[in-house]
């Protein structure tokens, strides 16, 4: 469940796409825990997404750290999201999760801005209308007609 759409840079004309949702190669074994597979009857060990999923070397480490420890992911909340710098309106495509800690106390990543170290906030169903910068130069991007959607 998913879809994605595509923003291009006024200034620099640099393009990227955005993803919002799940894709379908996306378990939740294979995003947070990697799994043992047989392969010329050797054992190896698949590397969980999320080393390539988060950027940010300091929430890797730490959600790792918290999985360790027994820390759940939730079965639902995890996927690609638009998020805006509050401060510089810089945009990055993070992948936002939440685990379960406790009975009562989830851990979510707080993204920041890779320029300005501003703290990044998610977007739903951006607009048209909605500020949104270029990550390479802090020009304005704009929508194009790119868009897909899965299942
Ligand atoms: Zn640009
Ligand atoms: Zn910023």
């Amino acid at each position: 469940m998913g879809n994605g759409f595509e923003l291009e840079c006024l200034s620099c004309k640099y393009t990227m796409t955005i993803l919002e949702g799940v894709g379908f190669m996306y378990y939740k074994t294979n995003v947070f825990y990697g799994r043992e597979s047989v392969l010329n009857n050797k054992k190896c060990f698949e590397k969980p997404l999320i080393d390539d999923l988060i950027e940010d070397k300091e929430i890797l480490k730490m959600t790792k750290e918290l999985l360790s420890k027994g820390a759940e992911a939730d079965d639902y909340a995890y996927g690609h999201v638009l998020q805006v710098c509050s401060k510089c309106n810089r945009v990055a495509n993070n992948f936002y999760f939440k685990l379960k800690v406790e009975a009562n106390a989830f851990y979510e990543p707080n993204y920041k801005c890779d320029f300005c170290g501003a703290p990044m906030k998610t977007k739903h169903d951006c607009e048209y209308s909605d500020n949104l910068n270029c990550p390479k130069c802090g020009g304005e991007m704009k929508h194009t007609d790119f868009r897909i959607y899965w299942d």
